[in-house]
């Protein structure tokens, strides 16, 4: 080691400082070599030379692991957006929805307008797959995204929510400008969408809730929802902005189905019969039957307000069921009673879900042989909506119950907008004129020419005509002069409970 007499050379504490501040890790500690040029020099050059080489291996590393991370970061962010976007349309999907609504929510706070949010599912969607398959109902499903995000602004969220239901957050917007927004995105939805060579439509329901300040976010999406329920109600492709009295209607309906749930196994049923007869001679030759619902506390409630509820919670397969069954067992208790009486038919309403239960036709063929009753006594009425938009599996059903001998009744018809070319291949015996067409065909000549016209057109479909809803004798008289055979009406008698039905059929009422 160098020293100079017995003094120490300072440079050796230098290196030693040096080396351990770089052991400390700073690795841009250099020093400064003497004039001397010596061993000492020759070290603090070899040590500065290390630290430079540390200092760029060091920085190389850094700057290695800040890519990695960063490449990480990007694929943690590219798979959450997966997980927060729906593949087909690239919209956000319910997760991120629910984001979005908190966001806004949060944000809300600050400059004081809750967010909105619209709900939209579309009406015909089913129809569209159904008919022309999956793949032609994605192409709706992105032409409806592209759509939804050229009716809002850039900073709002649009997003699936499954299926064919989309929904759109829109915040910082007056009552007024949302109402527009929901207007526009309708408009936007009116125009046709090309499918190969086909043309579709893609209308929607749409339910609009605006938030109000600390409103959680669950439940802005759910009464969005429930005010597209109640469009979807009103007749669908319409807006419906959410009231509180919407959830009302629903607490009503989950009521009545609870209630119904009983009402079957209860004994609340009923079927009362109204008169089917020949107009000219007034002569029942069947009757319809028609349910009733006895409720212990609501009264008698009518099928109008209750069909519609059991056919949506499904309930309408086993209330179906006990209307047959008693129905069929009807008509063997009154030919106990009145054993010549071998002819007059029983008129059953079927409803659309019933004709896919699997057991229809076998519990129709074991039912009526069960009670010794022919199945050319059976009409089953189907309203015509029904069997516009059937598909196979109706189809078949229905050709099995022609085949059975039972005869099948187009119910309400002229209320389907039917084709006319589609009427000719309708799976049917008769047709029912619905009571709509003939209220004013006594004063309105236009309507006289009218339902002449649709009488015409059911005969030259091959079907035979029946006309419902007669109220009075010039209805009756100008229905016969136009040709028509059979009918039904208050005119002719209302529906009645099943005691008073024998003597009305012999004639018995006191108004014949
Ligand atoms: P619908 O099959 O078209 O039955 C005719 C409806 O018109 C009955 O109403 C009947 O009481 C009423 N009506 C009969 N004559 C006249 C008239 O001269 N003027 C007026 N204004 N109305 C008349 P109701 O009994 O309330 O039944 C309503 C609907 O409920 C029925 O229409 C049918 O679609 C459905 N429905 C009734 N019973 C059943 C059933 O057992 N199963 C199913 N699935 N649906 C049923
Ligand atoms: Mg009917
Ligand atoms: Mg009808």
């Amino acid at each position: 080691m160098t020293s100079v007499g017995d003094v120490r050379d300072p440079r050796l504490e230098q290196l030693v400082e040096g080396i351990v501040r770089l052991a400390a890790g700073e690795l841009d500690a250099r020093m400064e070599p003497s004039e001397r040029r010596d061993d000492i020099d020759a070290v603090i050059t070899g040590v500065n030379l290390l630290a430079e080489e540390l200092e760029y291996v060091y920085s190389n590393f850094e700057q290695q692991v800040a890519d990695r991370t960063a490449m990480l970061r990007q694929t943690q962010a590219e798979l959450e957006q997966m997980a927060k976007t729906d593949s087909l349309t690239g919209l956000a999907n319910r997760t991120l929805l629910g984001e979005r609504i908190q966001e806004a929510i949060r944000d809300s706070t600050e400059h004081g307008k809750a967010p909105a949010v619209l709900v939209l599912d579309l009406d015909s969607f089913k129809a569209i797959n159904d008919t022309l398959g999956h793949g032609a109902g994605d192409v709706v499903l992105v032409e409806v995204a592209k759509r939804l995000r050229c009716a809002v602004r850039s900073g709002d969220t649009v997003a699936r929510l499954g299926g064919d239901e989309f929904a759109l957050v829109i915040t910082e917007s007056t009552k007024d400008e949302i109402l527009q927004i929901a207007q526009r995105v309708s408009e936007q939805l009116q125009d046709s969408v090309d499918v190969g060579a086909e043309t579709v439509w893609a209308m929607s329901s749409i339910g609009v809730c605006i938030g109000e300040s600390g409103q959680p976010a669950e439940t802005l999406l759910r009464d969005a929802d429930i005010a597209m329920y109640q469009a979807k109600a009103q007749g669908r492709n319409n807006v419906q902005l959410f009231r509180p009295d919407m959830l009302d209607a629903i607490r009503d309906r989950s009521r009545i189905v609870a209630d119904l749930r009983n009402a079957v196994a209860g004994g609340e049923l009923a079927l009362h019969y109204q008169p089917v007869v020949e107009l000219a001679s007034g002569t029942v030759i069947g009757v319809e039957a028609l349910l009733r619902w006895h409720h212990p506390v609501r009264g008698t409630v009518l099928p109008d307000s209750f069909i519609h509820i059991a056919e949506e919670s499904g309930l309408i397969m086993e209330i179906g069921r006990w209307v047959l069954h008693e129905g069929i067992a009807q008509i063997q208790r009154w030919h106990e009673t009145a054993a010549d009486l071998t002819d007059f038919v029983l008129h059953i309403n079927l409803s659309a879900a019933e004709l896919l239960r699997s057991d229809l036709l076998e519990d129709v063929r074991i039912t009526l042989e069960r009670h010794q009753v022919a199945p050319r006594r059976l009409v089953l009425e189907i309203t015509e909506t029904l069997l516009m938009s059937r598909g196979t599996t109706e189809e078949h059903v229905l050709s099995g119950l022609r085949d059975m001998g039972v005869e099948v009744q187009i119910d309400d018809f002229g209320t389907g907008y039917s084709s006319i070319s589609y009427l000719r291949s309708l799976p049917a015996d008769t047709a029912k004129v619905d009571r709509t067409l003939i209220q004013d065909i006594v004063t309105d000549p236009q309507q006289q020419k009218f339902v002449a016209a649709v009488l015409q057109l059911i005969s030259a479909a091959g079907l035979k005509a029946i006309v419902e809803g007669i109220e009075n004798s010039e209805q009756s008289a100008q229905l016969q002069a136009m040709g028509c055979l059979y009918g039904q009406g208050y005119f002719y008698g209302r529906p009645l409970p099943p005691a008073e039905v024998l003597d009305r059929i012999r004639g018995l009422d006191p108004r014949h």
